[in-house]
């Protein structure tokens, strides 16, 4: 029993609001979102005419003040945590810009941020129903067991309106046996991963399918009149698709980590970082990037669990440039060699097997301590936070 370790879960259920349950859940969605773009625009003001960073406590005081004036007594409506708590992601947010994990907070705009609202205390599960403060009890699909210490819940709306729980809870969990193996993660389009140990990942070929169906979708969507019935009943049937593309990646990825986490005692991968953020409106594209990500934040928190070592290469490392047998730069590389031979010791490599093992390296290198992190990372890291400002 000594190995176990104690964990954060999130368990994500469906939920069935009544009419009323789903007007009042509006309101909270509408109320946290209007507290977030508030003290956002405080903030930047704060900062704009005193130089002056406001905290979260400085915003909390705000709001109490600003809940007893008429104007805003509606905000009276909805459960007062709820309003924290988007103050204190607001604060978060802030933190991860300063940090240069993320980019500057920005405002949410109805439509384009998901719907969402959390409630950090008294929460509980009781005859198959969600209980929260300010709600009478809430329909729930509690399609498995919830284990563990409920610490927070998450309630949100997808754009194809339908209501989830996300259930965070204090679990036991027993990590995985210890593995003296190591791999390297090359993140790729064509490929969704290559292993330095041969393994290939897959991007799954639904994407495709689907694609031609969104074209289809979208283009009726364009040919409804803006603000009518038909047009919104379109937009549900857009988001519909993103919604089947979304959960088929995700349920693939799941499969990928699990299988790397349970083989694997060191994990190396390219740091992401904020390269991914970047919007991009290539379908595509942006899908690879939510993937890429999604991958990510599944090997962070199943390398957590299992007590595995998840390390995170420079971005700017020449992870593909790189011979992986004699180190030797090729220069002349470029995106289209997907093999090539190398100058210096005539080996043939594939270019992305050659980059995870190379990846793999560098890992071992770090984490026995010889591992530098380029220069070049500073450098980038100042460019697209400049940007961002
Ligand atoms: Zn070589």
């Amino acid at each position: 029993m000594f190995r176990m370790k104690t964990i954060h879960k999130t368990y994500k259920l469906r939920l069935y609001p009544n009419k009323e349950q789903a007007e009042l859940m509006s309101k909270h969605f509408g109320s946290t979102r209007f507290v977030w773009n508030y003290f956002l625009t405080e903030r930047k003001q704060s900062y704009l005419e005193s130089k002056k960073s406001l905290s979260y406590h400085d915003n909390a005081r705000t709001l109490v003040t600003l809940k007893k004036t008429d104007e805003f007594s509606w905000l009276k409506d909805v459960n007062s945590q709820s309003l924290q708590s988007s103050l204190k992601d607001l604060d978060t947010a802030y933190g991860r810009f300063f940090k240069k994990q993320a980019m500057f907070p920005k405002f949410k705009k109805k439509g384009l941020c998901i719907d969402s609202f959390r409630c950090p205390q008294n929460a509980k599960i009781m005859d198959g129903k969600l209980q929260i403060p300010k709600f009478n009890p809430i329909k729930l699909n509690v399609h498995r067991e919830i284990e563990g210490k409920m610490l927070f819940v998450t309630i949100s709306k997808t754009r194809t309106d339908k209501y989830f729980a996300a259930i965070t809870c204090e679990v036991k969990h027993e990590p995985l046996l210890k593995s003296d193996k190591a791999v390297g993660i090359d993140l790729g389009i064509k490929n969704l991963a290559v292993c330095s140990d041969g393994t290939i990942f897959e991007n799954i070929k639904t994407t495709k399918k689907y694609a031609k169906q969104l074209t289809y979708e979208q283009r009726q969507l364009s040919k409804k009149k803006k603000g009518s019935n038909n047009r919104s009943k379109q937009k549900k049937q857009v988001a519909l698709i993103h919604e089947k593309i979304r959960n088929t990646r995700v349920d693939n990825i799941h499969k990928f980590t699990e299988q790397t986490t349970r083989i694997n005692g060191i994990i190396a991968i390219e740091n992401l970082n904020i390269k991914g953020m970047i919007k991009n409106h290539n379908l595509a594209k942006s899908i690879t990037d939510a993937s890429w990500h999604e991958l990510t934040r599944q090997l962070e928190y199943k390398s957590d669990w299992n007590n595995r070592n998840l390390i995170k290469i420079d971005r700017f490392f020449p992870s593909s440039k790189t011979c992986s047998f004699c180190n030797f730069i090729n220069q002349t590389l470029t995106l289209k060699d997907r093999e090539w031979i190398c100058p210096n010791c005539k080996s043939v490599l594939n270019r992305d097997l050659n980059a995870s093992k190379n990846i793999l390296k560098q890992g071992l290198k770090i984490l026995s301590g010889c591992g530098t992190q380029s220069e070049l990372k500073k450098h980038g890291q100042a460019s697209v936070s400049n940007q961002s400002l």
